[in-house]
């Protein structure tokens, strides 16, 4: 069994982006829209603005109140897309309730849709034809080609249909040539399902919910699933993965650990699709000076 190392991948990755972002002086801005006082968007948010910081890249936090309200988002979203010094614009999900999340995040012009989540760049992954796509599922392709998995023909199984992970997976791994079944709450007899995927991704979020007797002999594991659970042995709260991790190991070829699997990779793909975004900015620039000077 090989145990996925998602962390020393991420740091791999930023070295690579880093030095991209030096040598073809790549002047790239992140703005990120932080509404409220969530504790997790808080870290995940304080490891985007590192990630990015670390590569080079400019960022600008918006910290708004619980208060806010729908519009005043909507107007910074607005301006933000006006604004030729940003190149990515990620609005931190959840919002508070005053706040209607889609039709904020969906205003963000799509070329600036870090997070993938705008029509035009789900319609994108629809059609095949990927622009910026949703960084979970992105780091998770990454993972799986990284660690030399061929995904043509393979039995994948993933487990959860939201729209920010697996729903834009299983059309991530289709155009990919893998045969995706998605499974979720009303699912009948989940394990029947689970117990022939050669890749079993799991985004749910209940913890140990994927047991031995439901995977096969040396299947691939890729478990999204964090949950903070208070561990009484230490006292303090940890992250649990939908995989019952030790028991899996023992059955799959390779497998990601929570923490420490995913999650990096998420990041990782954050700067990723944000070196993309300045790239197409550049040459669509370069098409219209084109069209400009003839
Ligand atoms: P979500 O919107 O709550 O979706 C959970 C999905 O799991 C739903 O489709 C739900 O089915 C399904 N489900 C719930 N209970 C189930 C059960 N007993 N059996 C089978 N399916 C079940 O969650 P999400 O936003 O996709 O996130 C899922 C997990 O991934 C969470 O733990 C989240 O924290 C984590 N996550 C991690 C990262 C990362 O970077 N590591 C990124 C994103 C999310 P229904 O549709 O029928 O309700």
């Amino acid at each position: 069994m090989i145990k996925i190392d998602g962390n020393k991948f991420k740091k791999e990755l930023l070295e690579e982006y880093k030095e991209k972002i030096a040598s073809e002086h790549l002047d790239i801005r992140l703005d990120i829209i932080f509404v409220g006082d969530n504790g997790a968007s808080e870290v995940y948010v304080g490891k985007k603005l590192e990630a990015a910081s670390y590569v080079g890249i400019r960022t600008n936090l918006h910290r708004l109140g619980m208060k806010t309200t729908t519009k005043e988002v909507q107007d910074l979203i607005k301006s933000l897309n006006e604004d030729d010094e940003v190149t990515g614009i990620i609005l931190q999900s959840p919002v508070p309730k005053g706040v209607d999340f889609d039709s904020c995040a969906g205003l963000i012009e799509s070329r600036k849709d870090i997070d993938g989540f705008t029509k035009q760049n789900i319609f994108a992954l629809y059609n095949n034809d990927e622009e910026l796509i949703p960084c979970t599922v992105k780091g998770i392709i990454k993972l799986l080609t990284h660690y030399g998995v061929n995904l043509e023909g393979k039995n994948v199984v993933i487990i959860g249909r939201s729209s920010i992970v697996g729903k834009p997976l299983a059309l991530a791994l289709i155009n990919r040539n893998a045969t995706v079944t998605v499974c979720h709450s009303k699912t009948v007899d989940l394990e029947a399902f689970t117990k022939n995927a050669d890749i079993l991704i799991s985004a749910v979020g209940v913890p140990g919910l994927i047991k031995e007797n439901m995977v096969k002999e040396g299947f691939v594991g890729i478990d999204v699933g964090t949950t903070r659970v208070f561990d009484e042995a230490s006292g303090k709260n940890k992250l649990k993965g939908d995989f019952d991790f030790e028991a899996l190991s023992k059955k799959a070829s390779l497998i990601t650990p929570v923490p420490g699997g995913v999650g990096p990779m998420t990041v990782t793909c954050v700067i990723e699709n944000l070196i993309d975004a300045k790239l197409e900015e550049k040459k669509h620039q370069k098409k219209m000076n084109l069209k400009i000077n003839r």
